[in-house]
């Protein structure tokens, strides 16, 4: 199957839909801030991730592209949280399948109390209030254009991210299965 991408601010639920969704169509989840997550990364690289920015492209590049080579891969593959910059975007689109993309579409206060309420859970260092906003700032900046990008390029579907959980894995997998032919627009 073609590969999935979910994009969408931090705290959209692009995560939880796209663990979901491995688990429904038996694919693998690959998602760059949890392989980031489990790296041993140098000083440099982990204070930008602690405070939000984003890491060097080639970098995520040479870490994707690792992780697509397992054999898990073959089959297809849901992407969270890559790409986040055009670059990466078209990168992607040089070396692999075109792909399906899915944007959480979801408004700022609700991204703020959901990732407060993921700190008390979860602990992450990068879930605090400033990093949050940093998270926002670099989604606006790096992440907005790839919504544009695969807008003009490629299968592109946005989804109001405010719709319940259940709900919204369900449109995804009909949309994926092509059982639903027809856009769903946050605005609309
Ligand atoms: P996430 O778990 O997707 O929220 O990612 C956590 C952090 O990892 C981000 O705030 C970035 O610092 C870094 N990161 C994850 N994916 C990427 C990417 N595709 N490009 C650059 N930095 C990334």
């Amino acid at each position: 199957m073609k590969p999935i991408i979910l994009i969408g601010p931090p705290g959209s639920g692009k995560g939880t839909q796209a663990t979901l969704l491995a688990a429904s169509f038996a694919i693998p989840h690959i998602s760059t801030g949890d392989l980031l997550r489990a790296s041993k990364l140098d000083d440099a690289t982990q204070e930008i991730v602690d405070h939000g920015g984003l890491v060097p492209d080639a970098m995520i590049m040479d870490m994707v592209a690792a992780r697509l080579k397992q054999d898990d891969c073959k089959d297809g593959y849901i992407l969270d949280g890559f790409p986040r910059t055009v670059d990466q975007a078209q990168w992607f689109y040089a070396h692999y399948p075109s792909p399906i993309v899915f944007l959480l579409d979801v408004s700022d206060e609700v991204i703020l109390q959901r990732i407060l309420h993921r700190a008390q859970i979860e602990g992450r260092k990068d879930d605090t209030i400033e990093t949050v906003r940093e998270r926002l700032i670099e989604y606006q900046r790096f992440t907005a254009p790839v919504v544009d990008y695969y807008r003009k390029e490629g299968t592109f579907y946005t989804i109001d991210g405010r719709m319940q959980l259940d709900d919204i894995t369900d449109w995804i997998i009909n949309l994926i299965e092509s059982k639903v032919d027809t856009r769903y627009e946050a605005s609309a």
